[in-house]
């Protein structure tokens, strides 16, 4: 199926088509000053009219009175946890009254899922995560359920934030693959783009007309500004020989004064996936639930084996996770682990900046270089 442009006042069809196919919608909303993911039923919750101000250690909403509901670059949170739960129950043990112990899965039938204004960089991270989750040798059941519920709407980025810089990854502005249907926002509406068999049939109950050569050459000419707009940039796509060569470099140790090992960097970040696991037992001992929560490699206990923490100061942690992110990732998932969202950016208490941070380690080199 070829394009189609849907009008604004259309874009709740939109909304109940998606309702109509049984999904229940998530959308950008505004709340407590972010832009946040939430259920949606109605057009009007979208962020018409707001803008958003991103700069290492700062976010900062204004509203305006541009029609548009999708001028912003990316809220604090990604696709991660509606995959990969911050904290869930993975099996129950409970002893009966002969002191048998039984096991038992949670039953998880997640509702199917469609999310409005998805960024092309979050669906490169998830396409990472389903790299981790869903494709390796342990696939993971429950991250694969809901994946599995989840249809997405991506909308182009026309208003990258200071500190994204997802042209350099390869990621964005735009989305090319890896969503249902795909929006593209202009100032009268959207350019509707129908990528999956699923894409196809919603996009036929939608009241599309013909796009003109005028609106396409507007979307080409958004497309390009936002890339030129990226003021931001990693020194390669490719730093894994470049980083490991500088593992004492002067730097970690900078980083590491300044560093409150918080780990908000790795919870805003949609493709880190680090967790740990732990038994929550019940008063009386009948009983006992096995949890997986988020972790961060930021975290103590993260690197505690066998009565040690291995990585007991802060810019060892620090080096930790950018040499895996941009490192290591390479080996294990065949390219970084950055799709360039800027959120560890803005997010991170101290305004601490990855590609600064690794521009000063590796310096001018060129990609794969291992001079130290
Ligand atoms: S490392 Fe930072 S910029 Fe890269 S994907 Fe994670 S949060 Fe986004
Ligand atoms: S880099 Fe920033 S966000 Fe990440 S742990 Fe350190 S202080 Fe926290």
């Amino acid at each position: 199926m070829k394009d189609g442009f849907l009008r604004r006042s259309d874009l709740q069809r939109l909304i109940d088509a998606l309702t109509a196919s049984h999904r229940k919608v998530i959308g950008p909303v505004v709340r407590d000053g972010a832009i946040v993911f939430e259920p949606i039923e109605r057009a009007t919750q979208l962020p018409s009219g707001w803008h958003d101000e991103q700069a290492p250690g700062r976010y900062r909403l204004t509203q305006t009175d541009d029609p548009r509901c999708f001028a912003w670059a990316v809220g604090a949170q990604a696709l991660k946890p509606l995959t990969f739960a911050p904290r869930e129950v993975l099996w129950r043990a409970e002893r009966n009254e002969r002191g048998e112990l039984h096991f038992t899965e949670p039953a998880l039938t997640p509702p199917p899922l469609a999310v409005i204004g998805v960024r092309g960089c979050d669906i490169a991270a998830l396409q990472l995560q389903d790299q981790h989750f869903a494709y390796s040798t342990y696939a993971d059941t429950y991250y694969n359920r809901r994946r599995r519920a989840l249809f997405i709407v991506a909308v182009d980025c026309a208003h990258p934030a200071a500190t994204c810089f997802c042209a350099s990854t390869g990621d964005g502005p735009a989305a090319t693959s890896g969503f249902d249907i795909a929006l593209t926002e202009l100032d009268d509406g959207f350019i509707v783009a129908a990528r999956s068999e699923a894409g196809r049939t919603l996009a036929e109950a939608l009241p599309l007309h013909e796009v003109s050569d005028a609106q396409r050459a507007q979307a080409d000419a958004e497309r390009d500004a936002a890339s030129a707009a990226q003021q931001r940039t990693l020194p390669g796509r490719n730093l894994a020989a470049a980083l490991f060569a500088r593992l004492d470099h002067p730097h970690w140790k900078d980083v590491g004064e300044r560093c409150l090992a918080c780990g908000n960097c790795t919870s805003v970040c949609p493709t880190c996936f680090c967790h740990s696991e732990n038994d929550a037992t019940a008063a009386d001992a009948a009983s006992a639930d096995h949890i997986r929560q988020w972790d961060s490699c930021f975290s103590a206990g993260h690197s505690y084996i066998h009565g040690w923490v291995i990585r007991g100061a802060t810019h060892l942690r620090y080096r930790q996770w950018l040499t895996h992110k941009l490192g290591s990732w390479h080996e294990q998932y065949g390219r970084s682990g950055c799709v360039g969202c800027g959120r560890c950016i803005t997010w991170c208490p101290v305004g601490i900046d990855i590609t600064a941070e690794a521009a000063a380690i590796v310096g001018g080199v060129r990609e794969g270089d291992a001079r130290p």
